[in-house]
């Protein structure tokens, strides 16, 4: 889970990492309101789960209220990069002298920590590691250790020595804010020397690791803050696997493999998926009712695709529950259907005694994907 800025920034102050001051504006008036309140100058932030807002026009410095308002106003109308916009952060315009950075991440593949430091804030980070390699300070630290000085020193080294004391100071705040919040990746890009010798945060991107929330439970709360599609919400609610895609072959699975070899399949017949769903272990009539509302809510699906192979879940009782899901909700779409597995035969027997007019049998996988690339009419050679 990716937090916005300004929760990112909540997190920080309160592991003692200095920010500028600022206020969530959710309307042009509490932009202009906020502005006021920073005397008249402003930084105004588009919130986003998304980066690069410096160059795509995602932060304006204003110099009034009137034009902390217009920008906020264009703001929340045109989002940013895809992205719907409900929020801005106001905050006070600080001097700045220079713009470092710092960021700690989880090696997923090492299994350790990773600190990273630079003088060359504000630019990409990945830009810089692929052209100038040596500007960056790249330490490993073991999560039973946990950072020492020597991290620190090393880290802190990359900094003017004018930084370096402010800095520390922050790094350190941010390894324990990595640790105690269950973070991936918590990242300050610019970290700023302030004019006055200060150094401060000026931007927080903080991922938490999405398996953890179960014991963050403040962060975990946080989630419903974002303002995520319908659809999703709907998925989320009834506990289902739902990731939106851009063609037209709506796909429901039950388990990841088999729904990742679905699309597989999917394309090698020359179509691609709207989206998938995976349903897990359970496949009752609600459940099915329900994934095929979510699935079927999306305009762009012009054909379903259902796989189950049974294995604890039974196929007679899969057919059953898509045959009460079609009873309760109107398809408005073919759906393929392919049973494998535990009572298969049964399962067929049934779909094809129902004769329910949307609903093309398929006995494999390769045949329900090829039927299902057809009636999307994608089919390729
Ligand atoms: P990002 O591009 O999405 O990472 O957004 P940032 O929060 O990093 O902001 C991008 C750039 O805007 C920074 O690198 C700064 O140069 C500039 N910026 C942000 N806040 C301030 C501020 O308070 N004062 C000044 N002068 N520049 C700022
Ligand atoms: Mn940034």
């Amino acid at each position: 889970m990716d937090l916005y800025e300004h929760m990112g920034k909540d997190l920080f102050r309160a592991h003692g990492i200095p920010v500028p001051q600022g206020v969530v504006a959710r309307s042009p008036e509490e932009a202009a309101e906020a502005t006021r309140r920073f005397g008249g100058a402003a930084v105004v932030k588009v919130q986003v789960q998304a980066g690069g807002r410096g160059k795509g026009g995602g932060v304006a410095l204003v110099d009034s209220p009137d034009e902390a308002a217009r920008r906020t106003a264009r703001m929340l109308a045109e989002g940013f990069a895809g992205h719907p916009v409900d929020r801005v952060l106001v905050e006070e315009r600080l001097p700045i002298e220079r713009e470092l950075y710092a960021s700690f991440l989880l090696d997923r593949s090492s299994g350790d920590y990773v600190g990273l430091a630079t003088a060359e804030g504000g630019v990409e980070i990945e830009a810089l590691a692929a052209e100038r390699p040596g500007a960056l300070r790249r330490v490993r630290i073991d999560p039973m250790l946990g950072l020492r000085p020597y991290h620190l020193r090393e880290l802190t080294g990359v900094f003017p020595p004018s930084a370096r004391e402010g800095a520390a100071a922050i790094v350190r705040c941010l390894f324990s804010l990595l640790r105690e919040a269950d973070a991936t990746l918590v990242e300050v890009n610019p970290l700023v020397e302030l004019v006055d010798g200060r150094v401060v945060a000026l931007d927080a991107k903080v991922t938490i690791d999405d398996n953890a929330l179960v014991r963050q439970p403040d962060l975990a709360a946080l989630r419903d803050r974002f303002p995520i599609d319908e659809v999703e919400r709907r998925a989320r609610q009834a506990g289902l696997q739902y990731v939106k895609l851009d063609g037209r072959v709506g796909i429901i699975g039950n388990g990841a493999g088999l729904v990742m070899a679905t699309l597989d399949v999917v394309a090698r017949y020359g179509a691609r998926a709207a989206n998938f769903l995976d349903v897990g272990g359970g496949a009752s009539a609600d459940t099915m009712a329900t994934s095929l509302e979510v699935i079927l809510s999306d305009p762009a699906v012009r054909v379903v695709l259902i796989n189950i192979f049974g294995g604890i879940t039974r196929c007679d009782v899969v057919a059953r529950g898509v045959l009460e899901a079609l009873g309760r909700i109107e398809a408005t779409v073919p759906i393929v259907l392919r049973l494998d597995g535990t009572n298969a035969e049964e399962g067929r027997r049934i779909i094809a005694e129902a004769a329910h007019p949307r609903i093309v049998s398929a006995p494999t996988m390769d045949e329900a994907a090829a039927q299902a690339a057809r009636l999307a009419g994608e089919a390729g050679p």
